[in-house]
């Protein structure tokens, strides 16, 4: 028998996600000057494109950093050793996040909603209003939590704190959600949010971000757990010395590699990357929904309004996720993403669960290529499901593509 696996290998998980041939051209070159000329002015122009596309005027740091590293620099600029963080979580992101915070000498309060629902904000404002003190200096919360793809209402939760009057800080973790799902950092009046290159930007891992707004940068000015490397103040001016930037040689090729994505993001406009992620998001639910009416498979989140647009968490109750992953790796050309954090007991190595990132550089052809790979994978296991998956798939596709 042939083995159908041959042919560009798909690598469809959250992140990094696939880096488009013209990013990595882009990055395809000799070092430049990091003292003076062309990179600086790149690295002004990213700085602008970024704000634009976090939705915020006010000030911005980059760092050479994976997604972790963000949160640590968050961590470091926004609190004092003892200070209280309300930490959301939604999936095994907002659980690390607070165990990193804690770790860094935060007095962390946990707040779960599971790993299957988004933030109800009723609970939250329930917390803050018991907190007469004011002792919360900050709520952490993620955008999207990346391992159950839950996504929450952000706008919603900003209103609602600033409704009750608490002055707590909302700090928001917009790693898988950046270029894939609507975020207004300002218009919805979040005070910090963080990202990073490799999601739905497009690029390699490597450089993380974090943006801040005014009353983030007053509050936090005396923080100190904050260091001299994370230090987000003198990251900010363009105007300073070069090298304060990145404190320390810049990241020449990431810079350029990132510059690249943020003009194919201009190119074809950001609300239409946002449309182009709902609508391939609505094809890959549409396909599950099909298969599981049978019961073989069953979407994460029941509630379409709190699903992520650039990864799907799909559960297979009968543990079969690591062999379907593996088939697909080694006899479609495709690797779907683990079933990160979603194990209980009875399954120690999450093969209950497993996800389709459609994160990013995705195309129709692309989405609707791993669905029938699912399918044919499905059916090489002998697992019995659904029909008309693929036809439902496509159809959405044909409909929302101009
Ligand atoms: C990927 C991700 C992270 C962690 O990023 P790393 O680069 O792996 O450190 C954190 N939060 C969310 C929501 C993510 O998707």
């Amino acid at each position: 028998m042939p083995n159908l696996s041959h042919g560009r290998h798909y690598l469809a998980i959250p992140g990094p996600t696939v880096v488009p041939d013209r990013v990595q051209r882009a990055m395809h070159r000799t070092s430049p000057n990091v003292y003076e000329g062309e990179l600086v002015d790149v690295s002004d122009s990213i700085i602008v494109d970024l704000k634009r596309l976090a939705g915020t005027e006010h000030h911005l740091a980059v760092y050479v950093a994976n997604g972790h590293g963000g949160w640590e620099a968050v961590v470091s600029n926004v609190f004092s050793r003892g200070d209280r963080a309300l930490a959301i979580s939604n999936g095994i992101f907002g659980e690390g996040w607070a165990r990193l915070a804690s770790g860094m000498g935060v007095d962390v309060d946990p707040l779960s909603f599971g790993k299957r629902s988004a933030i109800d904000t009723g609970r939250v404002l329930e917390r803050l209003e018991r907190d007469t003190s004011h002792l919360y200096k900050a709520v952490l919360c993620s955008h999207v939590d990346t391992s159950s793809s839950v996504r929450n209402d952000i706008a919603s939760l900003a209103k609602a704190i600033r409704g009750i009057g608490h002055p707590a800080l909302l700090v928001v973790d917009c790693i898988a959600s950046l270029g894939c799902d609507p975020f207004e950092m300002d218009a919805w009046g979040v005070d910090v949010m963080l990202s990073a290159s490799q999601k739905g930007l497009m690029c390699p891992p490597g450089l993380a971000f974090v943006c801040f707004g005014e009353r983030a940068r007053e509050a936090c000015l005396k923080s100190d757990l904050r260091t001299p490397y994370w230090d987000w103040n003198p990251r900010t001016g363009i105007d300073g010395e070069f090298f304060l930037r990145f404190c320390g040689t810049a990241p020449t090729h990431h810079l350029y590699g990132l510059r690249e994505s943020l003009d194919m993001i201009a190119e074809e406009g950001l609300g239409s990357v946002w449309s182009r992620h709902d609508a391939i998001a609505r094809a890959v639910w549409s396909a599950v929904e099909a298969w599981g009416s049978n019961g073989c498979l069953e979407l994460n989140v029941a509630d379409p309004e709190s699903r992520a647009r650039g990864v799907t968490t799909i559960r297979m109750p009968s543990k079969r996720g690591g062999e379907l992953r593996r088939w697909l790796a080694s006899s479609a050309g495709v690797t779907l993403g683990i079933g990160l954090g979603m194990d209980d007991e009875s399954d120690p190595d999450a093969d209950g669960a497993f996800r389709i990132a459609h994160m990013g550089h995705v195309s129709s052809h692309m989405a609707l290529g791993v669905l029938a790979c699912v399918e044919s994978g499905l059916g090489a296991l002998g697992v019995s499901h659904g029909a008309g998956a693929l036809e439902r798939a496509a159809r959405i596709c044909s409909s929302s593509s101009g």
